[in-house]
């Protein structure tokens, strides 16, 4: 007997129909004969809000006036993907929403089909913060998840004829947003700007202009705890007046200004990602959310207090603070408890410290945040004057510390030069309580070099959670075959709450009959990704052959370029008759990436992807041999449709910059082989999953740092393997640009006079590596069996480990009691 603990709501399918009429008719305006199947999706999905309201207000009551604290996540980006099914998964209602949505004459996925996907984040730190909420969640912790509500997310990525990726903007408000509850009556003033004078012995600031925060709740239910938490974005609305008598005199533009002016705020999202630029939208941004998000928790957890004790404060909610965006959160929380509230300095550090904690998300060092102290003084001169003073009451603390001036010197927070900057990952460490990374590998080398001063000092600060993935979305919703083959192999579907039973999954790997049915879902999935494939993009895949896959942002240290390269150089191979192509094992390469719109490699970088695969794919001689499939505007929903239909996944940075990554767990978990670097999460999904079941290539870290050290030639390794150089000469000769050897002069240059990345001196080893993943591949059985042991043993991946991790060595909290 198979033992099943899913939610699952008692309305019938009947009842649940009715409610989805009553809906289209009081809310949309429709009969079911009239209504779109967008209808339907707007009412099945305020449907299930009814459904989730009395645990969202349970779960706040509780929260409010139990005594466990609550988490605060601040994050400039939470990257959700589509809400209707996970919220149908939590709320026990799957079965009943098939069947009703069928009653009114409508098809489930057409329904599903019908949301648009909010892309309000660029990658992993946007999808790990909406992992975390959902995870906080299904552990019974109360949380709030402290965002931006942009109006247009994550740009629309699309092709020219030319293959260059062209960015379209996202207006994902202008479609219905069922989810979404603004509440006007719980704005906040957010001020900008101006002086600060003295009055009676007191710094007082007086703001030039003040944006009005809205919040926007969503709901957040977890998977079968019966909680519900609250992901709250801020919407900019001005409050400035409409000025009627100039718009009578017909200047329009001139009229509505301010309003646009403050809500440019919340307008777009920054499709950065990894290097920081200087924009002052951006801190006016950071800003806007934080003293919003600061000032909200005040409202909720001290009710109808005018005098509020907050020296309870740290008590009541802790705050992560998801990389440097919300850093300007530490001045303002002080200003706050100073300026608003009273309280002396001490005491307002004593609280402040005591409440935030920060996770650091990268080693590139041009990642870490840095502000003109100008631009902040401009912005926001109180916080810059608290700033300062953090800054002199923390080098006097450090010469107590120690006698080294050139170390004191590298740790000041405002840097000592005309034009002063204020570095936010310094401030978030000295006044955080602890400090982690995203992977072991990660937080190692976040001590021993990026902030080496402070572990030398504050070694006790420093800690390391590594990452985590939702089960619910990475393997329910996103591996139905799987999910129900593991439910049947357990005895149990208990593991989606509790992700290390899959350990059980171990000796199937033995069981003939079981390892045929996984590579029968694992064959069904990738049918189903062509099938989609073709409509949405008009691709021809054949799913006999291996999917091999590499998603991801496009950055130049994740290395699609080594990839790409392979591919060409098995291509120059056949080509020239060195290789037979029937000795190969025919692969699809799928590639997903967008690239930052001003990131000039990393675009080019997808026109030769794009072109390589014009000319491959065109080509009779590599026809079903090698074929490459690059699906634009890569996002969550392609990820959860591709990562269960992969076979090989690629990991492939250089060591020592992919932070931890999630994607990998993402493909572990969902019964892919890894090849990759000895990087980021790789490090400990190989320790887990097993040595022999992980292809593993390339320099380690160590020998990284010595070739910089030695002088990195990258042209001698061109030289010295005749694959790689045929396959840059392919490049640079114009294969792949009509014979124009111009297209790609940048990247073929840099590739033989810099490659910073050391993609040609990891070139070698990759290849070597293909040829056992070839052997493996052939022996079905074989590779199912390692496959099958990924899954097994990736369950620590969890992000409710993570968040368990996060409870027990930073936030010190728990759930409410049940
Ligand atoms: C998981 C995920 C990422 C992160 O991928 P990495 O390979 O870990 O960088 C980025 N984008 C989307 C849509 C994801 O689902």
């Amino acid at each position: 007997m198979t033992e099943l603990t899913a939610p699952k709501s008692s309305i019938s399918s009947k009842d649940f129909a009715n409610e989805i009429r009553e809906l289209l008719k009081y809310e949309q305006g429709v009969t079911p004969e009239q209504a779109s199947a967008a209808d339907v999706y707007v009412a099945a999905s305020s449907a299930v809000r009814r459904h989730l309201m009395d645990s969202w207000m349970k779960t706040q009551q509780d929260m409010v006036n139990g005594n466990t604290k609550a988490v605060g996540y601040l994050s400039a980006e939470f990257l959700m993907g589509r809400q209707l099914r996970n919220s149908l998964l939590n709320a026990g209602l799957t079965e009943q929403f098939n069947e009703a949505v069928k009653e009114l004459g409508f098809d489930a996925q057409k329904v599903i089909d019908a949301e648009y996907e909010p892309g309000l984040g660029n990658g992993g730190l946007g999808r790990l913060a909406a992992c975390f909420i959902d995870s906080l969640a299904s552990l019974g912790v109360p949380a709030f998840g402290y965002g931006i509500q942009y109006k247009y997310g994550i740009f629309r990525q699309e092709f020219d004829e030319e293959g260059k990726q062209v960015e379209r903007p996202d207006y994902w408000l202008a479609n219905e947003d069922p989810w979404g509850h603004i509440d006007y009556g719980r704005s906040q003033r957010v001020n900008f700007g101006g002086e600060v004078v003295e009055e009676d012995g007191k710094r007082v600031w007086k703001p030039a202009w003040a944006v009005r925060a809205i919040p926007v709740d969503y709901m957040v239910p977890g998977y079968a705890s019966g909680r519900v938490n609250t992901l709250r974005l801020w919407q900019a609305k001005s409050y400035d007046e409409f000025d009627l008598l100039e718009f009578n005199k017909s200047e329009y533009m001139k009229a509505v200004e301010p309003q646009v002016q403050a809500e440019n705020i919340s307008k777009i999202l920054y499709p950065e990602d990894s290097t920081q630029v200087g924009k002052e939208l951006r801190l006016e941004q950071q800003y806007f959310f934080t003293s919003a998000s600061l000032h909200d928790a005040i409202r909720v957890f001290y009710p109808g207090q005018d005098k509020p004790d907050l020296t309870t404060f740290a008590d009541k909610i802790t705050f992560q603070l998801n990389d440097t965006h919300p850093v300007i959160g530490i001045p303002e929380l002080m200003r706050i408890l100073i300026d608003e509230y009273g309280y002396d300095w001490d005491t307002a550090w004593t609280v402040t410290t005591k409440t935030f904690n920060y996770t650091c998300h990268t080693l590139l060092p041009e990642a870490l945040e840095v502000w003109p102290a100008s631009l902040i003084g401009k912005l926001l001169p109180r916080h810059l004057e608290i700033i300062e003073k953090i800054n002199d009451q923390f080098l006097a603390e450090l010469a107590d510390l120690t006698d080294d001036q050139d170390k004191i010197e590298r740790m000041r927070i405002v840097t000592d030069e005309d034009d002063a900057k204020v570095r936010m990952a310094y401030l978030a460490t000295y006044a955080g309580s602890h400090v982690n990374g995203v992977a072991e590998l990660h937080s190692q080398l976040l001590k021993d070099v990026t902030l080496r001063d402070f572990s030398d000092l504050f070694d006790a600060k420093f800690t390391n959670v590594t990452n985590g993935v939702t089960p619910r979305r990475f393997m329910k919703l996103a591996n139905p075959g799987l999910s129900e083959l593991i439910t049947e192999g357990l005895g149990t579907d208990k593991w989606l709450s509790d992700l290390e039973l899959l350990k059980g999954l171990e000796p199937l790997a033995q069981d003939d009959e079981f390892v045929k049915k996984f590579a029968k879902v694992k064959y069904d999935n990738k049918v189903k990704f062509a099938q989609f494939a073709k409509d949405e993009y008009g691709f021809d895949l054949d799913a006999s052959t291996m999917f091999d896959t590499m998603i991801k942002r496009l950055h130049e240290y994740k290395r699609q370029a080594l990839k790409i390269l392979e591919v060409i150089a098995t291509y120059a191979d056949i080509k020239s008759g060195k290789v037979n192509a029937d000795d190969l094992t025919p692969r699809t390469f799928i590639f997903g990436a967008k690239s930052a719109p001003g990131y000039y490699m990393a675009k080019l970088t997808i026109q030769l992807i794009n072109n390589v695969a014009k000319v491959i794919n065109n080509d009779p001689d590599v026809k079903g041999k090698l074929k490459i499939a690059f699906p634009y505007n890569y996002n969550i929903r392609v990820a959860q449709l591709l990562i269960p239909a992969t076979e090989l996944d690629e990991q492939i940075s250089q060591a020592g910059k992919e932070a931890s990554g999630t994607s990998n767990m993402k493909f572990a978990l969902n019964g892919a082989l890894t090849v990759g670097t000895l990087d980021g999460a790789n490090v400990e999904i190989r320790a887990r999953v097993g040595a022999e079941n992980f292809f593993l290539f390339g320099m380690t870290v160590d020998e990284v740092e010595a070739l910089y050290a030695a002088g990195y030639d990258p042209s001698k390794y061109y030289e010295a393997d005749p694959r790689l150089k045929a396959a840059i000469d392919m490049v640079a000769n114009g294969t792949f640009s009509d014979g124009d050897a111009e297209t790609y002069e940048p990247l073929v240059t840099d590739w033989l006079k810099k490659d910073w990345f050391m993609t040609l001196a990891d070139f070698t080893a990759y290849h070597d590596i293909q040829s056992q993943i070839d052997t493996l591949y052939a022996d079905q059985l074989e590779w199912n069996r390692k496959a099958i042991l990924n899954v097994a043993n990736s369950g620590y991946f969890s992000s409710d480990r993570s968040i368990e991790d996060y409870l027990e060595r930073i936030w010190m909290t728990g759930p409410l009691d049940k």
